[in-house]
């Protein structure tokens, strides 16, 4: 029993230990288990520990806004930009609404409160709402924010909380503020702005460009920036885009280019390229500007230009300019021409050049008198502003030599002030030539009038004084002295006048279809008597052929020569009145627009004869007389001038005779001379154009 008893207790024993062996074996494993457990849960939190912090350092370094709430909108976590752009980083937000962070803030009071009031929408729309949100900075800055809010709902529908999130879009949106008014500005603009790629094809194109080439943009777009190009041109936009593609810019370049209605315009063309933020070309912009206007301005103002420098040219009248210190800074060719010196050795050289004849040859004592004197024109108009006319001045030349001139300087004034003087001048020589040409005209004149009129005086004075009284033969002479003086006063005085009428132009002259032949024989029925008087024989051929002329002063002419030819010969001579028809060679019709003279074998040719220009007469007059001296031979064709003193006492002429012929022939074009063989006799030549 006892053993029983002990085996009992023994076997309970053995079971406890089996059973305590079991649960110390389960708890160990339990404990086991729980220190993995424990152990993941704190290798768990570690991560979430590491991961908040991570995402907290990552929502921290965005730049973004980043904000969360709960459902009644009080701040869980913010972000720094978030605590930062309502300055309350240094506040403990957990918790806080915004409008008890309003309170803290604020500056930023409005704002936060602003961000409630949405928050609220958001949640009343249950929707991610979007917006843009305007906060004033305390450095007065604005800053805008592209905010998105997500309202979050628990499953029962109950709020649960609110995401913010926020852009900074203030760059954005000032970017897109300056390109829209950079858009109305390229838009307004009234230069033609073109965008193209390097390869030229158009892709935009403003109302400017619609302006002034006359396209849409709708018939431009996607077509090459070539069509612009005028035809002569076609290698100018391709080269353009060449240069561009190399970087090379073209900054106003004026060329044409071509309108829609096909016209030229004139532009000037600004073309840059444009390039990405990586500075590769990826396209041109092209600005043109519309000159035409401009252009046209230019080319009229050229016109003008060209058309003062060709007047300037062509003046006859010498013209310099000079400047303030009498230096040259512009003579025309006529100036040039005068003082015999070139242009270029004229300009920027001293006035006195021409004034004084030049360094070389200036007149000294007259540069002292007229500095000292102040007399000198030319600087009374610099000085005073003066305009001064000269009338017998002398300029130098070149080669030392002086020449007469007169001249005018005029002051050349900008906005009230003396710059220069312009001074226009003309050689006078001619002038004064033929001022004494007349001067010795007059006194011959008055000397051949004196001399019959003092025959006349004499002879009367005679006759009055009763001394012939008792000489009626001797009384009868000097009156037959008085009536031939007269008689050659009165021809004296008709031929001065005549010429002078003819010289003036004052004699209309009736010119009208002439045969020749009837101007010879009236000429020659005109002489008949005086010839027969003094046993001259006159033989006449006459030609039947047409001139355009004046009768009456050619047959003058004829009755002229044949008398002189009478005159000159002896009882039983023949004067002969000839004509012959001659072609005008063209070398002749040539010469005869430079011809005045009169001299033997020139031919010109008459401006009403031009029906046919190619024939001419020549009439010649023919005696057997005394010859003309070779020396003479030209000059009696000169005013009073005769072969012999003499003559006129001899043979009643008054030595204008061939000089009326000679302005008589001129007149119709035609050229007047004389041969001779002297004790041989002379012959008269003169040749009028006729019509075939
Ligand atoms: P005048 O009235 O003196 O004849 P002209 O002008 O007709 O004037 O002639 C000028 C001069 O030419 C004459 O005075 C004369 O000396 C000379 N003369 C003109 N014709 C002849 C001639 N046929 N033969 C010789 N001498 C002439």
């Amino acid at each position: 029993m006892v053993r029983k008893m002990i085996e009992d207790t023994l076997k309970n024993k053995t079971d406890l230990i089996a059973s305590l062996k079991a649960s110390n074996a389960k708890l160990k494993t339990e404990i086991q288990e729980r220190k993995r457990a424990e152990k993941a849960l704190q290798e768990l939190v570690k991560t979430y520990q590491e991961t908040s912090l991570k995402l907290r350092t990552l929502i921290n370094a965005m730049p973004d806004i980043v904000c969360f709430k709960d459902g009644t909108g009080k701040w869980l976590e913010a972000n720094k930009s978030m605590l930062e752009l309502f300055d309350i980083e240094k506040v403990d937000y957990h918790g806080k609404s915004d409008a008890e962070l309003g309170e803290i803030s604020k500056f930023y009071q409005e704002a936060l409160l602003n961000c409630q009031h949405s928050d609220q929408e958001a949640w009343n729309k249950r929707i991610l709402s979007r917006s843009e949100e305007v906060i004033q900075k305390k450095d007065g800055s604005v800053k805008i924010y592209d905010v998105i809010k997500v309202p979050l709902f628990y499953e029962d529908g109950k709020r649960n909380g609110i995401v913010v999130l926020g852009r900074d879009i203030t760059e954005q949106k000032q970017t897109e503020k300056a390109m829209t008014r950079l858009a109305s500005i390229v838009e307004s603009s009234n230069d033609a702005i073109i965008g193209n790629t390097l390869a030229g094809i158009i892709y935009s194109w403003n109302s400017g460009a619609e302006e002034i080439y006359g396209y849409s943009i709708y018939e431009v777009k996607g077509r090459s920036i070539s069509m612009l190009a005028v035809p002569e041109r076609p290698n100018e936009i391709p080269q353009i885009l060449a240069n561009i593609t190399a970087g090379i810019g073209i900054d106003n370049y004026e060329t044409v280019h071509l309108r829609k209605d096909g016209k030229h315009i004139d532009v000037a063309l600004t073309i840059s390229p444009i390039k990405d933020t990586q500075d590769n070309v990826i396209g041109v912009s092209t600005i043109a500007r519309d000159i035409s206007d401009r252009k046209q301005v230019e080319r009229s103002l050229e016109q003008l230009r060209h058309q003062h420098q060709l007047i300037l040219e062509s003046a006859g009248e010498g013209i310099c300019v000079i400047d303030i210190f009498s230096k040259i800074s512009f003579v025309n060719p006529a100036a040039a021409k005068m003082t015999g010196y070139a242009i270029k050795e004229l300009v920027n050289n001293d006035w006195n050049f021409i004034m004084y004849g030049g360094e070389t040859n200036r007149n000294t004592d007259r540069i002292s008198t007229e500095k000292n004197s102040q007399a000198c024109p030319v600087r009374t108009t610099l000085e005073k502003g003066i305009v001064c006319q000269v009338t017998d001045e002398f300029f130098g030349r070149r080669d030392g030599s002086f020449f007469p001139v007169e001249y005018v300087s005029t002051p050349i004034l900008e906005q009230g002030k003396i710059t220069g003087a312009v001074v226009t001048f003309k050689d006078i020589t001619d002038r004064l030539a033929v001022e004494q040409m007349k001067d010795e005209f007059i006194s011959v004149v008055s000397h051949e009038l004196r001399t019959p009129l003092a025959s006349i005086h004499g002879a009367l004075g005679l006759l009055k004084s009763g001394l012939l009284n008792q000489a009626p033969e001797r009384g009868r002479r000097m009156l037959d002295i008085a009536v031939a003086n007269t008689d050659r006063l009165v021809r004296l005085v008709n031929d001065i006048l005549d010429l002078e009428r003819l010289h003036s132009n004052q004699v209309t002259m009736v010119k009208q279809t002439c045969n020749v032949s009837e101007l010879m024989m009236q000429a020659a029925s005109e002489m008949q008597p005086i010839a027969e008087k003094t046993g001259v024989n006159l033989s006449v051929t006459p030609i039947d052929t047409k001139l355009w002329g004046c009768a009456d002063r050619l047959i003058q002419t004829l009755t002229n020569l044949l008398s002189n030819a009478i005159k000159y010969s002896s009882t039983g001579k023949t004067v002969w009145l000839t004509a012959s028809k001659q072609r005008i060679s063209q070398n002749q019709v040539d010469n005869s627009h430079n011809l005045t003279s009169g001299v033997p074998g020139d031919i010109a040719v008459a401006p009403a004869c031009r029906i046919n220009s190619s024939y001419q007469v020549l009439i010649m007059v023919k005696d057997q007389g005394r010859g003309i001296p070779a020396d003479k031979i030209e000059s009696i064709f000169g005013r009073f001038q005769q072969v012999d003193a003499s003559d006129s006492r001899q043979k009643g002429g008054t030595g204008l005779g061939l000089a009326i012929c000679r302005s008589i022939v001129q007149q119709h074009e035609g050229q007047i001379w004389a041969e001779s063989t002297l004790g041989k006799g002379s012959t008269f030549f003169v040749t009028l154009p006729i019509f075939d």
